[in-house]
């Protein structure tokens, strides 16, 4: 492709909204543009990025026997209502009427319709397994949708489901899924990692997620240093290394006035104790219902946890008038004694034998000391609802855990019997009985996958693609378009190319050098073929942008060169 007759609209600024390195750079490189909030067109360059993605998952999908099929983005509320997810999923489902009155929603995944799909088709053991994917458009009403193509309202997902004839037939399938998802991700180019991971609302009794490894990632993932355990943080069930004990003779509870000190640390400086020594009290509406967690001052609760525990659908922080009901006081002095309303008192176990404890004083500018779990308030349930962090015991060695940073880009679930149950998906076994199917759901948000790659791979001077997903392997870029020596032996190079079936754009513009070296290291083509004096003596340098790494290759000997590169990956 010539530059002159594609579409790149590079910029030179970072547009305002851009919060994040990669939906900067794919502003900046011209490859996406916002319509909307959380929508965005794919231009050229964007889309050469996507369908090269595709491929690669297509062709792995393909080639661990799963069958392509296309299902509709509109799906009836009526199959949504059969599963219980038109009540469940909540608020990020997109909801349409049409004319006449009917609802729909617009696919953030397929187990309903795929579901309905296998059980009108099949009917007898001999079709299992069956393994069913697409490459679709997806839709989810995010709260608010932000950076970029990393959480989007409408994106490109490749869902996949399996259905068995029983748990060992599944629990293949799964690994099938789990395998090829080690190929996509590799063969991307990426540094990744398969953790285990919470179900969220598809459900299911397992699931592991792939995490491209990111500074800038927004999942935190446990990791052990010393055995094979990797859990999102969400889901990690890191151990206490400092447990709470019971060091002294119980004293009365007290109130004590504590003006303008809110926070852990400034309480715990004021009372002179330390962080370990509070408790506090977090209100959360769980689906209309005020509850109460209750942590140690030096640990965060886990909203995850604490939603699964409490098997809520919506689960948000208790609105002030709430918290007044519930305390008797203002925003940020809870106590956990003498709630009123309150229906679930949950502690964490970082509590468990702990006494004496700082805690909010349901008065505004009090808190109370001295208060112990059991004798000043009784719990509903103890039990692990912190988020783990760096230096938590493994639960599987006991080792202490590292904590790394990491993007979503893939998950695999275990589903079992809980969408063919409710939708009654059945074949009848060789004995001729009648069986539910055992399924599993395997996603790759695969839009996601460019911004995922980006954000892992860049410089102050732009994106480096992986050669993979580069939109085109090599640049080609004469200097001086004016100098017909150059010109000419960049144009012989790029028709060689082209007939040696690389991906090659020619930079055939009448630009500044200046402009064109941005472009090219903005854009992020793994390979830059510049023809400036040296053409002269038959030589054109040869700059490797993930290294940037120069040398001169004698023009002879460049396609070959280039081909060889390729051929290894680079
Ligand atoms: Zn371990």
């Amino acid at each position: 492709m010539r530059w002159s007759r594609t579409l790149i609209d590079t910029l030179k600024e970072n547009p305002a909204e851009a919060e994040i390195v990669s939906h900067q750079l794919l502003m900046r490189g011209g490859f996406i543009r916002k319509v909307a909030a959380g929508i965005y067109d794919y231009l050229p360059l964007g889309r050469r990025v996507l369908l090269k993605l595709e491929a690669i998952v297509r062709e792995e999908m393909d080639r661990a026997g799963a069958l392509e099929v296309l299902l509709p983005i509109l799906s009836p509320a009526e199959l949504w209502q059969e599963s219980g997810r038109w009540e469940k999923y909540g608020a990020e489902l997109f909801r349409i009427r049409d004319r006449h009155d009917r609802e729909f929603a617009l696919g953030p995944t397929h187990e309903e319709v795929i579901t309905d799909l296998v059980r009108k088709t099949v009917k007898s053991y001999r079709q299992l397994p069956v393994n069913l994917y697409q490459m679709h458009t997806k839709f989810r009403d995010e709260v608010r949708p932000r950076f970029g193509l990393m959480r989007c309202r409408e994106f490109i997902m490749k869902d996949a489901y399996s259905f068995d004839r029983d748990e060992v037939g599944a629990e293949k399938s799964y690994q099938i899924m789990f395998e090829t998802y080690q190929r996509i991700f590799k063969r991307c180019g990426l540094r990744f990692k398969a953790v285990e991971a919470d179900s969220g609302a598809i459900g299911g009794s397992f699931s592991s997620e792939f995490m491209v490894l990111a500074e800038t990632g927004e999942e935190g993932i446990a990791t052990c240093p010393a055995c094979s355990y990797a859990a999102n943080t969400e889901k990690a069930q890191g151990a206490l290394p400092d447990p709470s004990q019971a060091e002294a003779a119980l004293k009365p509870r007290e109130l004590v006035a504590t003006p303008g000190k809110h926070t852990v640390e400034e309480v715990a400086a004021f009372l002179n104790v330390t962080p370990r020594q509070l408790a506090k009290t977090m209100l959360y509406d769980a689906d209309g219902q005020v509850v109460a967690a209750i942590i140690r001052g030096d640990r965060e609760i886990n909203e995850v946890k604490l939603k699964n525990a409490l098997n809520a659908v919506n689960l948000v922080l208790a609105s002030p008038e709430q918290i007044k009901a519930a305390t008797g006081a203002p925003v940020g002095f809870a106590g956990p004694f003498g709630l009123q309303g309150v229906t679930q008192v949950l502690m964490d176990d970082s509590l468990q034998g702990a006494v004496n404890l700082v805690t909010g004083g349901n008065q505004a500018d009090m808190h109370a000391v001295n208060v112990t779990p059991g004798r000043d308030f009784t719990p509903t349930r103890v039990l692990d609802l912190r988020l783990t962090r760096a230096g938590d015991l493994c639960p599987r060695c006991g080792k202490p855990l590292d904590l790394e940073r990491g993007i979503e880009v893939g998950h695999v679930f275990k589903l079992g019997l809980k969408y063919s149950e409710a939708m009654h998906a059945a074949f009848l076994d060789e004995a001729g009985q009648e069986k539910l199917c055992v399924m599993g759901c395997y996603g790759i948000g695969v839009s996601r996958i460019a911004a995922a790659a980006i954000e892992q791979n860049y410089d102050e001077f732009g994106i480096k693609w992986p050669l993979a997903l580069a939109p085109y392997a090599v640049v080609l870029l004469p200097v001086a378009p004016k100098d017909p020596a150059a010109m000419a032996m960049a144009e012989d190079v790029y028709a060689e190319l082209q007939a040696a079936g690389v991906d090659v754009l020619l930079d055939d513009r009448e630009e500044r050098a200046g402009v064109k070296f941005k472009d090219a290291d903005l854009i992020g083509f793994p390979l830059r073929l510049t023809f400036g004096k040296s053409v002269a003596e038959n030589l054109i340098e040869l700059k490797h942008r993930s290294t940037g790494q120069v040398e001169m290759v004698p023009r002879s000997e460049v396609v070959a060169k280039i081909k060889a590169l390729i051929q290894a990956g680079i």
